[in-house]
C-alpha cells in the first residue's frame, strides 16, 4: 500500500534495522524500544490487523509467530522468557495498521499490561 509506513520499510524506501528476513516476513528493531530486545515481525504482504491476516492467510501468521521465536532465541531471550504482543485496533494501542508482532524481552516484563 502506497501510504503505508511498513510497506515502505518491506520496499526499503524508509530505512530499518533489519534483523531476519524470511520470504514472507521481515523482523527489524523498533525504532523507540520499550524493553532491551523489542523487535517487530511483519508479513511483508499488507494486512491491517492479526485478525484480518488470521482469515486471509493462516500459514503467513503462523511463519510470523515461527520467526518471531526466532527472533528471541537469536537475541538470547527465549530462555528467561520473552512476549509477543499484537496490538490490535486503536483503542488497544494500535498505531501502525500493517500487522505486526511485538517480540519484547530482556527485562521483567509486568502483568497485566497496561
Ligand atoms: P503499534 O503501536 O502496536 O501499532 O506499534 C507500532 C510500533 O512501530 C511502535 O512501537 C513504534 O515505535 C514503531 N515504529 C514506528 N515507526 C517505526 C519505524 O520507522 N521503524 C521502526 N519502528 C517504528
Amino acid at each position: 500500500m502506497a501510504d503505508c509506513l511498513f510497506c515502505k520499510i518491506v520496499s526499503g524506501d524508509v530505512p530499518s534495522k533489519v534483523v531476519r528476513e524470511s520470504a514472507g516476513t521481515l523482523a527489524f528493531r523498533d525504532i523507540n524500544p520499550q524493553a532491551p530486545t523489542h523487535v517487530l515481525v511483519i508479513p511483508k504482504a499488507h494486512h491491517a490487523t492479526v485478525g484480518d491476516l488470521a482469515a486471509a492467510d493462516a500459514e503467513l501468521l503462523a511463519e510470523v509467530l515461527r520467526e518471531a521465536h526466532r527472533v528471541a532465541v537469536d537475541e538470547g531471550v527465549a530462555e528467561a522468557g520473552y512476549r509477543i504482543v499484537f496490538n490490535t485496533g486503536a483503542q488497544a494501542g494500535q498505531t501502525v495498521f500493517h500487522v505486526h508482532a511485538h517480540v519484547l524481552g530482556g527485562r521483567g516484563l509486568n502483568w497485566p499490561p497496561g
